[in-house]
Formats: C-alpha cells, structure tokens, sequence
C-alpha cells in the first residue's frame, strides 16, 4: 500500500516528501494510521548519519500514536478503533534470553522502528513520519489517556520510557536524590517521572532560561551546570544521575556528586565518545558509571499506564511535516520546550 511520508535521502540532504510503501497486515499485525509523531533526537543522529550505517531514504519516528485502522486474523489485543503507541522496538527474536525476560530493547535481533532489517519492501524499516504503520501486535502500545492528550502522549514512547527504565532499575523514589543531566526531550520526562516517584530531583541544565522552567516540570532544585560554585553544593549526595546530553562532555563534573554506590546512567547518545573519565573518581566512592537503552515493551505499557494515571504528558509543540528541518536546527540550539511533534495530518496537504 502505497502512503505519504517525510524522510531524506542522503545523510547531507534535508526531509522532503516521498512516497513510501508499507505491507498489508499479516495475521498477527496491527495497522495504524498515524495521528501524531514525536521528533527525538535520536531521529536526527540517524538521519544524518552521525551514527554509523544509516540506510537510505530514510524516514525516522519513533514516537508514534494513532488509531488501530485494521487487525490481522491472529491479533487478540487490539481492534479496530483503538488508540494505540509505537515506541522503537517493532520486531525481536521472541526466544532468546532477552525476549523471554521483557527486555526486548536488548534482543540481538531487535529491530528498530526505522533502520532496521524487514522482508518488507526496501528492506529496511521506516518509521512515523508517514500517514500509517503496519506492526506486530506484540510491539503495539495501549494508550489510556484521554485522546485530546494524544499529542502530547506521542513522546512517551521513547523519551517517556528511555528515562522511566533507569530510574525504575535503579530504584528512585522516596528517600532517593536524583540528578537529571540535559533539559530536553528525554530530560524533562526524566524530572515529571522522577517526581511522581517521589524522588528529590535535581535538574543540571547548560541553559540559564531553564532554570525556572526546570522547577515548574517537578525540579526541586536547579543548577546550571556551567557555574562550579552550585555544582560544588552538591558533591558527593547524588543517589543516582540520568544523563540525557546528546554531546561529548566532561562525565568527571557530574560523577564526583555521587555518593558512595551512587549510579551515573548515561542514555545520551552522542555521534563520538566522552572525553575518558578520571578512574580515581570511580575507585574512591566505588561509584558506577552505566547505560541503559529505551526499555521492553512490557515495562513501556506499564510507564505509560503510570503516566495516565498520574496525568503525566510531554511538553510539546505541535509543528507541520515540512516544518521537520527547521525543528531539527532548533533542536540542536536546545530551543524546544521539550520536544517537537509532528501532526501527521498534515502529511496528505
Ligand atoms: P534533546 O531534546 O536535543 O535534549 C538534549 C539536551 O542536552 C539539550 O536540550 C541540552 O539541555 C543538553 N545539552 C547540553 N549540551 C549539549 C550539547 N552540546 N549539544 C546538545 N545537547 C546538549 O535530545 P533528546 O531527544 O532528549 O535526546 C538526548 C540524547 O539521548 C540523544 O543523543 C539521543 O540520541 C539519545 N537517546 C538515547 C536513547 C536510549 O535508549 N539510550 C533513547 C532516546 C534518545 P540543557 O539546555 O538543559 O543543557
Ligand atoms: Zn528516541
């Protein structure tokens, strides 16, 4: 089936609108028309190829939600009319260790939402920035919030769960003083999930202009990261820190305001590495420096549940598919309150 969607063709070439085709829906699919889709930057790492083997065209999105429009013969989960999420998981092995355990997200064999391998024509997948998406029901998200919030919903597939899993694995809740390191898309899910767990949230931010938005999302104290005096205030009190920057940066000013056991857990992506972190940081409070990628599709349901029930949404602005190439250069100057969505109705003007 042929549909309209944005992607680029080359990693130095901007989005443009191209026609793309998705598969009819197998037996255990869900077809989804696509009402909205949220612009991580994950998306523009990819699309310009900053990280290694993109394919092309390549129509990124991965915070996708919409309504179930058909069901294959074999799907129990969903009918026709549902609202539904897809997150950046739209197939995995389903035997391995991983699988089995709800951890897709560290399958071998996971396959992203765009850019991963498919029998489908291209053979590569393509993501939400496209009127509709064909996906295992396995894959597919329930989404309980009211659907005048739906927009708002779309980022929760991936900058909702990308900062829910650490700070589950990691136990933050009362008691607990959490860092969340970069302002952005991830970040400011990272300080409204924080605080509805009951953690005392720190937020660290490069930008001044944040400082009492930080506050308003659920930050019980803000420091802007750049001044080391109101760094210095918080040495060595750190239970647990998530750190969402997208760039290259100093990992030692961060990790030297963990307590002893304290967890740095980086989920920024950067297209090269952190400078090497001073070894006598880790060693001398036996801290842990980690990772943590998005997480499984059972823990993605029970964060967005969380959400509704705690009437947790995205920040966002709502743009156009063609406005997608002035949102990523703003993207990159940090000049988004949080996070960019894409009203796919707008792909068919
Ligand atoms: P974003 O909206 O652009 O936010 C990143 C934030 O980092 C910025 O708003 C900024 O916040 C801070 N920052 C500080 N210095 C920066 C610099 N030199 N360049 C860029 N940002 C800087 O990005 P996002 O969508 O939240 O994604 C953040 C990173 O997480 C990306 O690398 C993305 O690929 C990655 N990611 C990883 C996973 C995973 O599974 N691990 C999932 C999704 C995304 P302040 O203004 O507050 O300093
Ligand atoms: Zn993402």
């Amino acid at each position: 089936m042929k549909i309209k969607a944005f992607g680029a063709n080359a990693s130095h070439l901007p989005l443009e609108p191209m026609t793309i085709t998705r598969r009819l829906p197998g037996e255990d699919d869900v077809q989804i028309s696509i009402d909205y889709c949220g612009v991580c930057h994950s998306d523009l790492h990819q699309v310009r190829s900053e990280w290694a083997g993109t394919l092309y065209p390549c129509v990124p999105g991965h915070e996708i939600v919409g309504r179930v429009t058909a069901v294959g013969g074999h799907v129990s989960k969903f009918n026709v009319g549902d609202l539904v999420g897809v997150g950046c998981i739209v197939d995995s092995c389903k035997h391995c260790h991983e699988c089995i355990d709800d951890q897709e997200n560290y399958c071998d064999h996971m396959v992203g939402t765009y850019n991963g391998p498919t029998h489908d024509a291209l053979g590569h997948t393509l993501g939400g920035y496209a009127e509709q998406i064909v996906v295992d029901e396995r894959y597919v998200l329930r989404i309980s919030h009211p659907q005048e919030q739906l927009a708002a919903v779309a980022p929760l597939l991936c900058a909702g769960i990308t900062t829910y899993s650490p700070l589950r694995h990691w136990h933050a809740g009362p008691g607990k003083k959490v860092g969340i390191v970069g302002i952005g898309g991830l970040g400011h899910m990272g300080i409204k999930l924080a605080h509805a767990m009951g953690a005392h949230v720190v937020a660290f931010t490069t930008s001044e202009s944040k400082r009492d938005a930080a506050k308003a999302l659920g930050a019980d104290e803000v420091v802007v990261s750049k001044n080391a005096d109101e760094m210095a205030k918080h040495l060595q009190s750190l239970d647990l820190i998530v750190n969402t920057v997208a760039a290259p940066h100093d990992l030692d000013a961060f990790l030297s305001l963990l307590k002893r056991d304290g967890t740095m857990t980086l989920v920024g992506a950067p297209a090269t590495n952190h400078p090497s972190p001073n070894a006598f940081n880790l060693i001398m409070k036996r801290r842990s420096l980690a990772g943590s990628m998005i997480g499984g599709i059972r823990e993605t349901q029970e964060m967005l549940d969380f959400c509704a029930e705690h009437n947790i949404v995205s920040d966002i602005e709502l743009i156009r598919a063609d406005e997608i190439n002035t949102a990523y250069e703003r993207m990159l100057k940090g000049d988004v309150k949080y996070r960019f969505v894409i009203d796919n109705a707008t792909l068919a003007r």
